[in-house]
């Protein structure tokens, strides 16, 4: 196994248990010849042990696996991440014997495997790799996870098309069955039923990060007016049609998002004559909105910062939504928000709707901080992992 040394003064943010090495901490010379996805270990510069991770072209060099020099990357490696992972789901109650499950098993860093993200929908699992370590390591990850559900798993689909990033050439597909035969699902959250789609949808098929929000928006959804914005396949929709909201818009920019929106409304029986959906793009509704139309509103529009240099546009993004939607809610109305943009710490976040409410010169008071669900968890170690910020606010 190849070895990297650092800089002197460079280890001290993996002594800090940080998972990731720039490329400008490693000796140059070490990197040489060192391939993409490889598994190397970090030393310091006297050649001690620091971590053993994968190799990737760009700033971060390396992904950390592993601190702990005995633990080798093997398929037991993969195999005791998965079941610990598996372990903390079921104590956050999210493991239904009946198989109708939906949660997060993996999250990158949050469980200690950067660049891996795996879904389960009922009995399909659905891995998606970011980096070409993981996607070298798949059918390894693949047979880790058929043992961690003996027998419990009937598809595992490979979903990394829209997400590796690899400076190798790729000639297999990546997005894919790897075991089993792929199926629709029907699953089931507090009660409420949707199909995720797995092939084409966005994601891994079902925003699974915003399932705690969603059960707080029930709570509000009652008697109300509800306007969903960016509402994909419908998942906060389902909620305030299943608590009794007195009416709900739901509005994407993409038809097929709205078509699977009616799917699951209709899997629950849910009464239409209630709902309306909307194909159009969320700026030009929110301007030509009229005032006082709706009492609450949710914004969950898509990352507008991908990149740290898009952040001042991403910025102005958000306070143009968010202005418009509380110039235009109804007095005594609820506004959930939020950004995914991992780029948007949360106090910029709380910088551009706090700059929102005086531009609509509204009384606005924050009642919830919120994040993404449990199963989204974020290592202490690595707090860019807490991607999701979202605020409940009053507006007067
Ligand atoms: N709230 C959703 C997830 C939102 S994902 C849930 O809980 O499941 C972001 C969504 O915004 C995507 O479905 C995308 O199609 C939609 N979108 C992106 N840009 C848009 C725009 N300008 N106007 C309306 N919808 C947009």
């Amino acid at each position: 196994m190849k070895r990297i040394k650092l800089y002197p003064t460079k280890e001290k943010s993996l002594q800090r248990r940080h998972p990731w090495v720039f490329s400008g901490a490693c000796n140059t010379k070490d990197l040489r010849g060192v391939q993409a996805g490889e598994i190397v270990e970090i030393t310091t510069q006297e050649g001690l042990f620091l971590a053993r991770g994968y190799y990737e072209e760009g700033s971060i060099a390396v992904r950390i696996l592993t601190f702990n020099e005995e633990e080798k990357i093997d398929p037991s490696f993969w195999y005791n991440h998965l079941y610990n992972a598996l372990l903390l789901r079921q104590a956050l109650g999210l493991t239904k014997p009946e198989g109708k499950s939906s949660y997060r098993l993996i999250h990158g860093e949050g469980d200690g495997l950067p660049g891996l993200i795996i879904d389960i929908y009922g009995s399909t699992a659905v891995i998606q790799a970011h980096t070409t370590g993981i996607h070298l390591a798949r059918t390894t990850i693949a047979q880790a996870l058929k043992n961690i559900y003996n027998g419990g798993l009937q598809c595992i689909y490979y979903k990394s098309a829209s997400t590796l990033v690899t400076s190798l050439p790729v000639n297999e597909p990546l997005d894919t069955v790897l075991y089993g035969h792929s199926k629709e699902e029907e699953v089931e959250e507090n009660g409420i039923r949707f199909s995720p789609d797995i092939i084409k949808g966005q994601k891994t098929g079902f925003f699974l990060d915003q399932r705690d929000n969603r059960v707080l928006l029930g709570k509000y959804a009652s008697g109300r007016r509800v306007l969903n914005m960016f509402c994909y396949t419908g998942g906060f929709s389902l909620y305030a049609l299943q608590e009794g909201a007195t009416s709900i818009t739901s509005l994407d920019s993409s038809a097929k998002a709205i078509q699977l929106l009616e799917r699951n409304i209709a899997l629950n029986n849910f009464p239409v004559e209630r709902h309306t959906s909307t194909t159009e793009d969320a700026f030009d509704f929110l301007d030509k909105m009229p005032k006082d139309a709706y009492d609450l509103i949710v914004l969950d529009p898509p990352a507008f910062a991908k990149r740290r240099s898009v952040l001042s546009n991403a910025l102005q993004g958000y306070r143009r939504i968010n202005t418009l939607a509380l110039q235009k809610i109804s007095s005594g109305g609820i506004l959930f928000t939020f950004s995914c943009s991992q780029a948007v710490s949360v106090e910029l976040f709380r910088q551009s709707i706090f700059t929102s409410a005086l531009l609509a010169n509204r009384n606005v008071r924050i009642l919830h901080t919120l994040t993404q669900a449990p199963d989204h968890p974020v290592s202490i170690c690595h707090p860019e992992g807490e991607y999701l910020k979202g605020l409940v606010l009053y507006v007067e």
